[in-house]
């Protein structure tokens, strides 16, 4: 392929399927987009410049991927479908440092991922118009590995934009909310039409950026903080008292001067506790339950 075709042209993209048998698939949450001024807003977000490592997630028909590869970033991107990784590696043929494998990032363990790819970068950047129904365990995925990353810009479904940023009180608020707020500062920078994907989704779109945090706790407290936040929004209108008392029954006696050492209202509810609460907590949890064994 000489020219490279235009992929944010519904028309082009159109008949590039159509060269290379292919055709969207709901099962994959693809949405392509369709928008060359959308894409240019996203990829600038990132501030990736020439020769920094990027990963995208589900490059898909290459609006991000191209406009990256043309920038000169050190581009890794991962596509679960097969027939999109050989059409976007011909289109990305121009750029030698731009590559797609094909692989589901879903199963990535992203530290492996980044220093196998990125021997020589001290910190990657990671991009993606996020396939919405992975977006909750992509998310997770990223935490459990303390987001290693240096800046993400996502595009998600509005809904799950806001609830990764979601202040305590907000009814958006929650374990993901909490999590992210732990391992992240993140902001929504813009929404995003439906009217900018071929085909249109059901559902409007936001884009994400999100920066570490540096951490406070220890590996075993951090896992205590996982188990406690996980637990008390599986019951969010119950007491974090007996959310606790239900979650860590053999600690049912000490709970009250382990909340009032966190500064936490034993009547309060688990969606009015700011992260830093969250993280006393189980900081002080921890370090009692160390002494009691
Ligand atoms: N980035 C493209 C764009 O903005 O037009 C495509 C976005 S589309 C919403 C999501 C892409 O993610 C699709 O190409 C889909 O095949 C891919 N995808 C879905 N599940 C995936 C997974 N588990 N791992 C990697 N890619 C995935």
């Amino acid at each position: 392929m000489t020219d490279t075709p235009n992929v944010t042209s519904p028309r082009e993209v159109m008949a590039l399927f159509k060269d290379y048998g292919l055709q969207p698939h709901k099962r994959l949450g693809q949405n392509f987009l369709i928008d060359g001024n959308t894409a240019r807003k996203i990829t600038a977000a990132l501030e990736a410049a020439a020769g920094d490592a990027v990963i995208e997630v589900g490059p898909g028909a290459g609006a991000l991927t191209v406009l990256l590869a043309r920038s000169g970033v050190d581009l890794l991107a991962l596509e679960v479908d097969r027939g999109l990784v050989a059409m976007l590696n011909n289109i990305l043929h121009p750029w030698p440092k731009a590559r797609v494998i094909n692989q589901d990032a879903l199963k990535t363990d992203w530290s492996k991922l980044n220093g196998t790819y990125f021997k020589s970068a001290g910190s990657v950047k990671l991009i993606s118009n996020l396939p919405y129904i992975i977006s909750g365990p992509f998310m997770y995925s990223l935490f459990e590995e303390a987001f290693p990353f240096d800046t993400a810009v996502l595009m998600l479904q509005k809904e799950v934009a806001h609830r990764l940023v979601a202040d305590p009180g907000d009814s958006n608020y929650g374990a993901l909310s909490v999590l992210s707020g732990y391992y992240t500062h993140g902001k929504v920078l813009f929404n995003v039409s439906k009217n900018v994907f071929w085909p249109r989704p059901k559902v409007g779109s936001a884009v994400l950026k999100l920066q570490p945090r540096p951490r406070s706790l220890s590996a075993g407290e951090e896992d205590l903080f996982w188990q406690i936040v996980q637990g008390v929004f599986q019951q969010r209108r119950k007491t974090i008292h007996n959310n606790l008392g239900r979650l860590f029954p053999h600690l049912q006696d000490s709970l009250n001067g382990l909340l009032e050492a966190a500064f936490i209202e034993p009547l309060d509810r688990p969606e009015h506790l700011s992260v830093d609460q969250f993280a006393k907590l189980a900081k002080i949890a921890y370090n009692y339950k160390r002494k009691l064994s």
